[in-house]
């Protein structure tokens, strides 16, 4: 039996002072499921976990669990009667794939985050952190992009399926909450990178594809390197690392309705970024950009204030991380 542990609050209600429990902190032997746990963020949020020493943490790979079939992930819910969980477990994908595979990525995301919230629900488990994307907010946002902005205008079209399938996941969250008095949040990171991403350049996102892109182009002393779009775009990024310490923080100390904003709050255009890459990586040549590919939404720069408001800031700077993740490649077999 996993105890709980609890903060008090006073709160004032028509000038009464009641005392409110509002934080149950996970604990150290507390059952832990990180659906995901080999991905990007699922595996920074287990080596953050780790760190942290809890003790008792579960994952499956998708080989072991597929987690749009609503019977085995029943069944495992029947076996394992998780007390916490994180949803990190996605189709996820860069532009490209986003914008050629939108069938696929409307249906699996529908189905993993909607048998794993449910199951959630049914097997009692004390909290659930789901984690949607920046690309649920309105292609034309007022910048930086504050949590309120949430469905006041139309998607970008490149990740629409995508961005639908998480705006119905924290909605899902929202309703039973309000229905069923589970205890289910939301957080929505900025564009992530680091160890264990999708290093695939057809399908991977804008910071994997140009480490190799560049990197191949240094090594095979070629005088030109392709990148996508015009380069004027702007982005933020994070290092998943920083996202994991965030996400933790917010099982452990969350628990209002809002969805909570996750991002570095600062953004460069891709041209910057593109430059930044290549002279991490010591590339000489000429980068020449193929505007027939899309750039899509032109910025998306998350407003963080309710996540620091909590004491949280990002440590890995930019260049820092990126340098980190050029050695993770090196060290991966991803660089070869
Ligand atoms: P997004 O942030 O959801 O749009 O997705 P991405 O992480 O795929 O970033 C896309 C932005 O980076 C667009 O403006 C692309 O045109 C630009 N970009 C430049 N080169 C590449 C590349 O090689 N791969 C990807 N995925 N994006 C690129």
């Amino acid at each position: 039996m996993i105890k709980t542990n609890v903060f008090c609050r006073v709160v004032s209600l028509y000038g009464v002072f009641f005392v409110s429990i509002i934080y149950a902190v996970m604990e150290k032997d507390a059952k832990i499921y990180v659906a995901g746990h080999r991905g990007l963020v699922g595996s920074a949020i287990v080596r953050n976990l780790i760190a942290a020493g809890y003790t008792n943490i579960v994952g499956k790979t998708s080989a072991e669990l597929d987690l749009r079939n609503q019977q085995a992930v029943k069944e495992f819910f029947d076996n394992e009667q998780p007390d916490y969980v994180f949803l990190a477990a996605a189709k996820v994908g860069g532009i490209h794939a986003n914008n050629t595979y939108p069938a696929e990525f409307i249906h699996d995301n529908l189905a993993i985050q909607t048998n794993v919230i449910h199951q959630a629900y049914l097997h009692d488990v004390k909290k659930l952190v789901f984690l949607g994307s920046s690309c649920i907010y309105p292609r034309a946002c007022p910048q930086p992009i504050k949590e309120e902005y949430l469905l006041t205008s139309a998607l970008e079209k490149t990740n629409e399926a995508y961005a639908v399938a998480k705006i119905a996941g924290l909605k899902m969250c929202e309703f039973y909450n309000k229905q069923y008095g589970t205890s289910f949040i939301a957080a929505m990171p900025t564009n992530l990178y680091g160890p264990n991403d999708n290093f695939n350049v057809e399908t991977s996102h804008v910071i994997p594809a140009l480490l190799v892109k560049i990197y191949n182009a240094y090594k095979n002393n070629s005088p030109t390197c392709e990148v996508w779009g015009t380069g004027n775009p702007r982005r933020e990024f994070l290092h998943v690392d920083d996202l994991a310490r965030a996400v933790v923080l917010l099982m452990n100390e969350y628990d209002q309705e809002s969805i909570v904003n996750i991002g570095s709050g600062t953004d460069l255009t891709i041209r910057e970024l593109v430059m930044l890459i290549k002279d991490l990586i010591g590339y000489q040549g000429e980068i020449v950009w193929k505007s027939s590919q899309p750039d899509g939404t032109p910025r998306k720069l998350l407003n963080i204030d309710l996540l620091t408001s909590m004491g949280w800031q990002p440590e890995i700077a930019l260049t820092d991380g990126l340098q980190e993740t050029i050695a993770w490649c090196h060290q991966n077999g991803i660089f070869n």
